[in-house]
Order: C-alpha cells, then structure tokens, then sequence
C-alpha cells in the first residue's frame, strides 16, 4: 500500500507519533515561525505592561504598506484605523484586554498608499502564573473579499426589496405597498385623529384602447398616465397601481377640500395627455373615472371599508357617463 494513500493509512502509523523525541525546541520555533509567517493570517504580539509590539507578521507589509518595523506601539496602531472605527474599536480592545477576555474586531485598516483593508483582528490575551495579564497575542485576518461581498448582499437585498415594491410596469409603488402603507397611515391618522384621503381612478374604456391599438400602445399609456399622477403626487403621497388600469393616491394628513382639488388635478391632467383614444364615447382622448374620499378614522373602523367607499363612488362616476368625479 502507498505511504501517501492518507484513509488507508492505519492510525497507528500517524506521523504524530512518528517524530523523533530528540527533536529541539530551537527547531519547534523555526518551523513555527516559518508556519506563521507563511499564512495569510498576520501574528502580532504586545507587551501588555510597555503596550508595545514585541512581534509583527512580515505578511503586515505587502498588507497595508507599513513597514513591519514600523509597528512599534499600539498607537501606531490606533493611529492606523480608519477614523470611523478608530475609537469604538480601540475602547472596546482595551476594555477587553483589561479585563482578560480574548475577543475579535473588524475595523477598515489604513494603507500606506491612503487606502483601506478590513481587518478582523482576533485577540488573545496571555496571562502569566500570577495570572496577571502578561502579553497580548493575535491574527489579522484580511477580510475585504468577505466585507465586499457582505456589502454586495446588502445593496442586492435593498434593491430586491424596492423591486417587491414596485410595479415592474408602471414604476409606481404596487398593489403590496400600497396596502402596507395603507395600513400604516390609517393607524398614524387613527392615533392623531387627523383625516386620511384616497383618490382611486379608473382609465375609462380601456379595454377598447387595447382592442383598437394593441397591447404595447395600451402598456405605454399606463406608463405615461402613472408618471403624470406621480408629478402631482406629494412627497408624503403614495401613488400606486391599484389593479390592471386602475390607480390610486394616498394622501396622509389630507383634507377633503385638498384631496378634492387633488382628484381633480388628476382627472385633468389625464385627459390633458392627449393620447387619442377614437373607441371611447366619453372623450377623442383617454379619461380616467375617479373616485376620492376623507376619513378621520376611528376605533372599529376598518382601512377596507373605507377603499371600498373610495371604490364604489369611482363605480358611480362610471355610471354616471364616465371621465368625472365622484366625493362624498
Ligand atoms: P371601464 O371604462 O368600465 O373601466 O372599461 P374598461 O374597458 O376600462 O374596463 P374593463 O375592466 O372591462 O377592462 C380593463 C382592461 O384593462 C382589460 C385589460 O386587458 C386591460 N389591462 C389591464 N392591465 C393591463 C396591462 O397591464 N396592460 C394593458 N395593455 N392592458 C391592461
Ligand atoms: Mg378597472
Ligand atoms: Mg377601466
């Protein structure tokens, strides 16, 4: 059998037990040394009672630029921490160190060359038999490829949650958000007894739109309508895809009188788009039938009843001939 076959190898016959007692500790040192010094984990050493490096890994300088002789004291060190990480790193070691607990920290090292490396600094501390704290001892670990990934996984995950938020058509928040701020802002203004108001509107005849121009014609138009209800949006609005064709504005804090003057805006500045719609018997041009209403909403009243009393007046202003408005 091969002496270099590694599972068929009997565990008697482990190299452990194969080194030569006579082996010096001079000789230890050395291989140690050179195990350390060839790892991508850089060992230092601090003399606790002088707070100075008694040891730095040679892999420090191709690292971060700094000389390994350069490292002489904690303060350089310190010195050497991005200014964001410095202190809290700094007072989090010591207060470990002082009170005799191995710990870890990652904080962006600064480069000779003006850069920066996250570094996870894993920290031993060495007692002697008194049990006095004698040395710290520990590994910097380049953690960048870690970091940039962990900071890749965050932007992703941000983007994938504005992306559940969005309708991928429109651009306008989608029918998901719209029921979580709805939500929200029904228990803001339930708690401050102030008034709620919501603007639904519905593109009149589209369904005819499709069936004379084609779906791509009738996808670009709820494009150009949502991005004309979005300019009359306010910055605490929330304007959304309701449904297929149907939009609606969320209007926090909002009186009647407001959100009146808001649906009407709204309504004209469809309309005021222009986009030829020869099927409709409302209008030559594309219409929306809006409804609008105000809460103030109280204990027991629920966030639905009153979408649903938004809806059914946008319902009664398409029987009342469409391209209008229907409020309280
Ligand atoms: P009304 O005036 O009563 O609202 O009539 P309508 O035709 O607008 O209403 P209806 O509910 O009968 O039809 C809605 C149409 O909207 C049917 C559907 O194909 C179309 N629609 C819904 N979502 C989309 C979309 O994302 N793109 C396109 N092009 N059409 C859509
Ligand atoms: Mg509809
Ligand atoms: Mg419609």
């Amino acid at each position: 059998m091969p002496r270099s076959d590694p599972v068929a190898a009997p565990v008697a016959a482990s190299p452990i037990h194969a080194y030569p007692a006579s082996a010096s500790l001079e000789a230890d040192a050395a291989v140690y040394r050179t195990l350390l010094e060839s790892t991508l984990a850089i060992p230092w050493k601090i003399d606790w009672a002088t707070m100075r490096f008694t040891y730095m890994g040679p892999q420090i300088e191709p690292l971060l630029g700094w000389p390994q002789n350069s490292w002489v004291s904690v303060e350089d060190w310190a010195s050497r921490i991005h200014p964001d990480d410095r202190e809290h790193v700094v007072n989090y070691c010591v207060a470990q160190s002082i009170a005799g607990i191995d710990h870890e920290a990652d904080y962006r090292a600064l480069t000779a060359d003006r850069g920066f490396v996250w570094i996870r600094d894993v920290v031993h501390v060495v007692r002697n038999a008194a049990g006095e704290v004698d040395s710290l001892i520990g590994f910097m670990f380049d953690i960048s490829e870690r970091k940039r990934i962990e900071q890749e996984l965050v932007k992703m995950q941000k983007k994938l949650e504005a992306l559940s938020f969005e309708d991928g058509l429109t651009r306008t928040a989608n029918r998901r958000r719209f029921d979580e701020r709805l939500e929200a802002e029904w228990e803001t203004a339930r708690r401050g007894a102030r008034p709620l108001s919501m603007i639904l509107l519905d593109i009149d005849h589209f369904k005819r739109f499709n069936d004379r121009y084609g779906h791509v014609r009738g996808d670009e138009c709820l494009v150009t309508v949502a991005a004309a209800l979005r300019k009359i949006g306010r910055a605490q609005d929330v304007v959304a895809r309701f449904g297929g064709e149907e939009f609606v504005l969320l209007l926090p804090d909002t009186d009647e009188a407001t959100a009146l003057d808001l649906a009407r805006t709204c309504r004209h500045a469809i309309e005021a788009l222009a986009i030829p719609h020869e099927a409709s018997d409302c209008s030559t041009f594309v219409t929306a039938s809006v409804g609008v209403g105000t809460v103030v909403p109280d204990e027991g009243e629920r966030a639905r009843d009153f979408c649903e009393s938004v809806d059914r007046r946008l319902y009664g202003a398409k029987q009342n001939g469409r391209n209008q408005l229907l409020s309280a």
